[in-house]
């Protein structure tokens, strides 16, 4: 059967662009069709500077947002990264096959290393050797794919490189995993700055829906969605990205196609009108089951704990086996 392995940060809370690129998929295919694993990568929460009251609040949340969204603890495994020693264990080998070069081409290092020199903070070295660990949390699963947004692709390549050069210099250890992307909105921009991605850490908080803001927060947002001077509805997403983005969004939550839906519309209010409809219908269902959830928590602790126990179980043969075959002797 299929292995499959993602996850997602608690960096803050979590949005729209995280649930049509990555969660709902999870759920609504990834979950049926293969052997799943689902993470809340806590460990990479602590790569930028962070509150610890804050991501502890915002793992819980996380956890109960990804069940929220329909993932089945009797279909797969839902788990936190730093319940798991396995990925530091593996991480630290993966660090002898990456390079310092490799680590520092990498898009998202530049960007978030970028935004925290501007908020006048220091760069954490974690925040640079991110991607080997996120590497090690693939390669530890034996994941075949790693459902992800268009963002982590790099990062899921870079495991690739990483599981082949091991597997060629130690002996055959890992599965080369495949990130594989939805067809529709695998880059959901922000509202407000159409170039650039949607993200939950980011500070602009107008441009981004929330999975938890009310029917009427995300329609003030969608309104007020920045498009350009034209008029004519078109999916141009050079040239017209906030009205290709919104655009996106409708196809992604309707099931429709982005191309075909911009010949449906003669007006920009038109679009977002529709748009803001079809993320509030999209949303309803996971807010609903959010809040009952929330009077549950000690289902989502045993979720959490059953979880980290079948995560440990299948993480560990393939991490001693990478031990021993780097050259480090077994314990006696
Ligand atoms: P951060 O700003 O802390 O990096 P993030 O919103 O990018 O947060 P991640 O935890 O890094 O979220 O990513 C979780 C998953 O969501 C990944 O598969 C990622 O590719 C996907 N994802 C994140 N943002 C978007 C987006 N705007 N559009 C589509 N997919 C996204
Ligand atoms: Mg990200």
């Amino acid at each position: 059967m299929t292995r499959v392995f993602s996850g997602i940060k608690p960096t803050g809370h979590l949005t729209l662009g995280n649930y049509l690129g990555a969660m709902r998929r999870w759920a609504e295919v990834d979950q049926h069709r293969s052997d799943a694993l689902f993470c809340i990568v806590d460990l990479h929460a602590l790569t930028v500077d962070h509150d610890p009251a804050r991501v502890r609040r915002l793992s819980r949340q996380a956890t109960t947002l990804l069940l929220a969204s329909g993932l089945e603890p009797e279909l797969c495994t839902v788990f936190l990264q730093s319940h798991v020693d396995e990925h530091t264990r593996l991480s630290y080998l993966l660090e002898c096959v990456a390079t310092d070069g490799e680590m520092r081409r990498m898009i998202q290092y530049k960007e978030k290393a970028a935004r925290e020199r501007l908020r006048g903070g220091s760069v954490r070295l974690s925040l640079l050797t991110y991607p080997v660990l996120m590497a090690a949390d693939i390669l530890a699963y034996g994941a075949d794919e790693v459902p992800v947004g268009d963002d982590q692709v790099q990062h899921v390549e870079l495991t690739r490189d990483l599981a082949v050069r091991f597997n060629q210099r130690y002996g055959h250890t890992f599965t080369v995993p495949r990130a594989t992307r939805p067809e529709v909105a695998a880059r959901v921009m922000n509202l407000q700055d159409p170039t650039s991605k949607m993200g939950k850490s980011d500070d602009s908080g107008p441009g981004i829906v929330y999975l938890l803001d009310e029917p009427d927060v995300v329609r003030k947002k969608v309104m007020r969605a920045v498009t350009d001077s034209g008029r004519d509805v078109e999916y141009d997403r050079e040239g017209r990205p906030g009205v290709a983005n919104l655009l996106d969004i409708l196809a992604a939550c309707t099931g429709g196609n982005p191309e075909s839906l911009a010949a449906v519309y003669d007006s920009y209010g038109a679009l977002k009108k529709d748009t803001a409809e079809a993320v509030v219908e999209v949303l309803r269902p996971v807010q609903t089951r959010h809040r009952e959830l929330c009077a549950e928590p000690a289902y989502v602790e045993e979720v959490l704990r059953i979880g980290a126990e079948k995560a440990r179980a299948s993480a560990r043969p393939t991490v001693d086996s990478a031990y021993r075959a780097i050259g480090l002797l077994p314990p006696v």
